[in-house]
């Protein structure tokens, strides 16, 4: 990785001499979370530049070991804890997670629930290499969802956490990354760097500017390579997609992907794809998840309860559902922009 960090400098070298509009542009890549985390930073010069995404580079790479969802780490050893049923003082590394991830959890009506690990883990999503050509066990779903694992079960009170529900195990899939995003975000400001994107698989955050023009970023299509629409950020945004294609498998022609409707068991079905625009990326992370499995009929209620103002969510049948406020910030790429159907607003 530091070797496309150096070539992000060489040609940030040449174009200072050639160019004057993008010299003031830094770029940095490395893995964590099983993803790309590429930090863009606008008007720093180059040792603080390297410095900065240098330290944030080890927080990530602290934060991927303590939050794993099934390598050992801070996060198994917190489960642990919980499945012993016994009150117990939490790990300073994971216990605001539990903390934000509760409430979020509350507020989605635990679309979003960050204690359904264990359904997680019997889909086959705890592991690097996705299962082949097997589906779990019918009765073992239908098990889990009846004893209902939620974040009703567990009480924290200052560092005491206690849980009185044996299925329950935290999977922060859904929301550590934004999480994680908005830490970096806080250390970049500390550092005095108020323009800048941390951005993790195309889920991002951005403050500030690139120079005289806003942050300006496209969004997947669920269905096709490419952008399907962009939106310029204001400011200090989060934008935070989840969709139906990040991660699956395929069992007789069926798509069995990794966001999962704990009423059911099973994978969301009535959407492909949904994008929230949020300042905090952890609740824009937590709410993409969310109303992904509200789905087209749910979201705008969802959505109210986590004080979202910004949707799009694409439906099964590839129609656009989006609030007002959204449809007047994306512009769709030429030929993208199939049926919509325009909400309530919001707020
Ligand atoms: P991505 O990380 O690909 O952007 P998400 O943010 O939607 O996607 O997170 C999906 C991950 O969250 C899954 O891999 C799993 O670990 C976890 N997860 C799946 N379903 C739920 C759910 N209903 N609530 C909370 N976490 C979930
Ligand atoms: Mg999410």
């Amino acid at each position: 990785m530091k070797a496309l960090r150096l070539l992000a400098i060489l040609s940030l070298l040449c174009l200072n001499s050639a160019c004057s509009r993008e010299e003031a542009v830094f770029h940095d890549r490395f893995f964590a979370f099983g993803t790309l985390i590429e930090v863009t930073l606008y008007g720093v010069d180059q040792e603080r530049a390297i410095q900065a995404s240098d330290l944030i580079e080890q927080e990530f790479h602290k934060r991927h070991a303590d939050w794993h969802a099934w390598e050992p780490g801070a996060l198994s050893t917190t489960n642990e804890q919980l499945a012993r049923l016994e009150p117990f003082s939490a790990d300073p590394a994971v216990l605001p997670l539990l903390v934000e991830a509760n409430r979020l959890s509350r507020l989605a009506q635990g679309l979003f629930n960050p204690t359904i690990g264990k359904l997680i883990a019997l889909w086959g999503f705890h592991a690097n290499e996705l299962p082949v050509g097997t589906l779990p066990d019918a009765q073992a779903i239908k098990s889990l969802v009846e004893q209902a694992p939620s974040v009703a079960d567990v009480t924290i009170e200052g560092d005491r956490v206690s849980n009185r529900n044996p299925a329950v195990a935290y999977d922060l899939g859904a929301f550590a990354k934004g999480y994680a995003i908005d830490r970096a975000i806080d250390r970049l400001r500390e550092l005095g760097i108020d323009n800048a994107i941390v951005n993790a698989g195309g889920d991002l955050r951005g403050i500030g500017r690139h120079g005289e023009r806003p942050w300006r970023i496209g969004i997947r299509h669920p269905r096709q390579p490419g952008v399907l629409a962009s939106v310029e950020l204001d400011g200090d945004d989060s934008v935070f997609t989840s969709g139906d294609y990040e991660r699956y498998f395929e069992v007789d022609g069926k798509r069995y992907h990794h966001i999962i409707d704990p009423r059911t068991g099973y994978p969301a079905d009535t959407a492909t794809s949904v994008t929230v625009i949020h300042t905090d990326a952890a609740v824009a992370d937590a709410a993409a998840t969310a109303l992904f499995v509200a789905g087209p009929d749910a979201w705008v209620a969802i959505a109210r309860r986590m004080g979202i103002r910004y949707v799009m969510l694409i439906d099964t049948d590839g129609v656009i559902h989006m609030n007002p406020a959204m449809q007047a910030r994306i512009h769709f790429e030429p030929g993208m922009q199939t049926e919509i159907r325009v909400s309530e607003p919001l707020s």
